[in-house]
């Protein structure tokens, strides 16, 4: 019997303390592809890469030179800038890739299994099926503090198949935080058995940030990325935040030079002490902004719910919601259509735009009666 097979039915399988026990053995094992160097002062022959720029090439490092193997500098600013240490960071092409390392590292194909939490963010289920992991859905439960992990039944069903949970804090497209003390209580009970997957995309607009606090436990992964807060979404700039272990290991399956020299060095600049002094300034503005627009939309005749948010969107039930898609677009806006949803229905998604976009979307949407005709 090949171990793989053994990991796959002994649900009392524990990892002793390492948590890379419960990655995929063909990952375990395998060799990184070596990357031809940089050092300083010397020139490269060793890459073959072109002795001249192209003419449209403004970048610091010239790209006729291939990125550094890993962003050793990007890695070290994204790490002082969350707190952590350079060793906790992996810096991915958006958070979406981190996800995807994630599963391809820990889940076998044909044999082991995801937990989402839906309603929740499309991707994870998508990065499953390519990897051929299976998914157990365990929907989030309604609580007075809204919708909230059912982390009993999270626990209860946990199998010696299942890897990785997402939990999505804000969570999309619902909006709402996930109560910290729950993904605590969750990660200790999955401790040497499941690794708790915290998304953090949207936790700059949140009310309480204090995620960050758990990012030195061996089985939590937090994912930030710089395409919500920073206005940085065509950088494909987002990090991986786990215990170094897990970090290495996720490393392995990242190919060499695959972060780009212009997202690079933008986000290193974004990151610069100057540039981002004013993000606080603009997070407190778009929540304002947040708050202002859900309070309108509430008030409209073919509203039926605004559900509360944590993030720089909000979600609406609609008595017509085709309508207000099609009232929307005639005047200039697209929305996010989660009405088929399970949870979501009746469930446009609207993400908080500039002022002025956001008082036309209005009076627009004020054209609607409660039947979803216009008058
Ligand atoms: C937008 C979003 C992401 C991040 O996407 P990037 O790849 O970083 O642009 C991740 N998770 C959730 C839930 C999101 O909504």
């Amino acid at each position: 019997m090949s171990l793989p097979f053994v990991f796959a039915w002994n649900p009392t399988m524990s990892t002793n303390g390492d948590i890379t026990a419960l990655a995929r053995p063909e990952i375990r094992s395998l060799k990184a592809y070596v990357p031809a160097i940089y050092k300083d002062g010397l020139v490269r022959l060793n890459a073959n890469e072109a002795p001249w720029t192209s003419g449209t090439d403004d970048s610091a490092r010239g790209l006729n030179r291939y990125p550094p193997a890993r962003p050793s500098a990007l890695t070290a600013a994204l790490a002082s800038h969350y707190d952590v240490t350079a060793e906790q960071v992996f810096v991915t092409r958006g958070s979406s890739e981190a996800i995807d390392l994630l599963i391809r590292c820990f889940c076998r194909p044909g044999l082991d299994e995801i937990v989402i939490c839906p309603p929740t963010f499309g991707m994870y289920k998508v990065y499953a099926d390519i990897q051929g992991a299976s998914v157990r859905e365990i929907p989030l439960i309604e609580r007075i503090d809204g919708l909230q992990l059912d982390t009993q039944e999270i626990i209860e069903r946990w199998t010696g198949v299942s890897r990785l949970v997402f939990v999505t804090t804000p969570n999309n497209p619902t909006g709402g935080a996930i109560a910290i003390d729950d993904i605590q209580r969750l990660a200790n009970a999955l401790t040497g058995r499941g690794i708790v997957v915290i998304d953090a995309a949207y936790i700059e607009f949140a009310t309480s940030d204090e995620l960050m606090v758990l990012a030195n436990r061996p089985n939590i992964v937090i994912l930030r990325t710089l395409s919500k807060a920073y206005g940085l979404a065509g950088a494909r700039c987002g990090a991986l935040i786990a215990h170094p272990d897990v970090v290495s290991l996720v490393a392995r399956v990242m190919p060499p030079y695959s972060m780009p020299t212009p997202s690079m060095e933008t986000a290193l600049a974004a990151l610069v002490e100057e540039t981002h002094k004013v993000m606080p300034e603009r997070i407190a503005r778009l929540i304002e902004e947040r708050e202002q627009l859900a309070a309108a939309l509430d008030q409209l005749p073919c509203v039926v719910r605004v559900w509360p948010s944590d993030a720089n969107f909000l979600l609406v039930e609609f008595t017509d919601p085709t309508a207000a898609i099609r009232m929307a677009e005639d005047n200039g806006f697209l929305l996010r259509d989660f009405s088929n949803g399970i949870g979501t229905e009746n469930c446009l998604r609207i993400t908080v735009g500039g002022e002025s976009d956001n008082r036309e979307l209005l009076s627009a949407l004020q054209k609607l009666t409660s039947s979803g005709a216009t008058p």
